[in-house]
């Protein structure tokens, strides 16, 4: 197959007319580029799981841009839902609801509620309307890797097995959606992500966290099925830092020392406070500590730089868990396998 790239936002008609004949299309939004798909063609939105590689058994966000489009797909809207609507959407927050069964249970991944998200994104929103369908879209990457951020890392892991890319220039969130439960109970974030718990809790008197996102032993399972699956990982070892910054930045250079010793190819992961601390050819900073979303922006391409330069390890610094840090730390530390070395 060959894949289209499609740079001129004046062409975007073409990957609408691919999408309605039911093929692929990758698609910038405000988290990571999307793999797209009409939602409601079964046969379109198994081909979004051969391309990627992905399990089966985990299921799909549904992309809307238009609240009208929402009626269809759910059985019922909670107020707790309407609330955050109101105030999130569009933006980087996907809510569960019970499905009706116009949502192919492929989407769904056999479950009987669906997640569905308003992106913020322009290119996004005008190739939905474009379009008029519900498009099915999770991450434009090969199932495992680091999520996209750009057009040319979608380009590497899917061309000649999807119709198009859209190229509309870099996601600025960086991670994935938020995402959060409101079929049982008490709303559950199921998945922390540009939307923090804090914000959430201006418009909701109680959010919790999944109890499987902060188990330490992983034996927890998981409410969003993605979400025990490895993820995020560069081909490269990361191991991950906890403690104060001058004993990590010791240990660290105590490894990269040792790692030379033995050829090993080995590179930092930090912040621009300590990025000058380090003896190796291959830092990488994500930018300050005082900027989380911009550490965000640029944690995936990083894990992808690392695989370009073919570093074989990564010791990383452990970033703060506050706001977006949660997001932050959640792709980290499953891009590391949850190897983490206390000094
Ligand atoms: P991705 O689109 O690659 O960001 O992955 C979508 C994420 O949404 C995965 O972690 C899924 O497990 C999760 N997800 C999708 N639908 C549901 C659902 N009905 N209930 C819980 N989690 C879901
Ligand atoms: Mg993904």
């Amino acid at each position: 197959m060959h894949t289209l790239m499609i740079d001129d936002q004046e062409k975007l008609y073409m990957a609408a007319d691919i999408l309605r004949a039911g093929g692929l299309v990758a698609v910038p939004t405000e988290t990571v580029y999307g793999l797209c798909a009409n939602a409601l063609d079964e046969h379109a939105v198994s081909n979004i799981y051969k391309a990627k590689g992905r399990p089966s058994d985990n299921p799909l966000i549904i992309h809307i841009a238009d609240l009208e489009m929402l009626q269809p797909l759910v059985a019922h809207i909670p107020d707790s839902a309407s609330l955050l609507m109101e105030h999130f959407w569009p933006g980087p927050l996907t809510l569960i609801f019970e499905s009706t069964s116009l949502v192919p249970l492929s989407v769904r991944g056999g479950l009987s509620t669906v997640a569905i998200r308003f992106p913020s994104h322009p290119t996004m929103q005008d190739l939905i309307r474009m379009t008029g369908l519900p498009l099915a879209a999770p991450s434009a990457n090969t199932s495992g890797k680091p999520s996209p951020t750009n057009a040319k890392r979608v380009f590497e892991d899917l061309n000649g097995k999807i119709d198009a890319i859209v190229d509309g220039g870099l996601s600025t969130v960086g991670v994935e959606s938020t995402i959060v439960d409101l079929t049982s109970g008490t709303p559950t974030i199921l998945r922390p992500g540009g939307i923090t718990q804090d914000m959430l809790l201006e418009v909701l008197d109680t959010i919790i966290m999944d109890p499987a996102l902060l188990s330490v032993d992983a034996t927890t399972k998981p409410k969003a099925p993605g979400m025990k699956y490895t993820h995020y990982a560069p081909n490269a070892e990361v191991m991950i830092y906890k403690g104060d910054d001058e004993k990590v930045v010791e240990a660290i250079n105590a490894a990269l020392l040792q790692d030379k010793a033995h050829n090993i190819y080995s590179g930092v992961l930090c912040d621009d406070e300590t990025k000058s601390l380090f003896h190796s050819d291959f830092i990488i900073s994500l930018g300050s500590r005082h900027t989380p979303c911009e550490i965000a922006m640029h944690l995936f391409e990083a894990l992808r730089t690392f695989d370009d330069l073919k570093v074989q390890k990564v010791y990383a610094l452990s970033f703060s868990t506050e706001g977006v840090g949660s997001a932050i730390m959640n792709r980290l530390e499953k891009s590391a396998g949850h190897h983490i070395i206390y000094v």
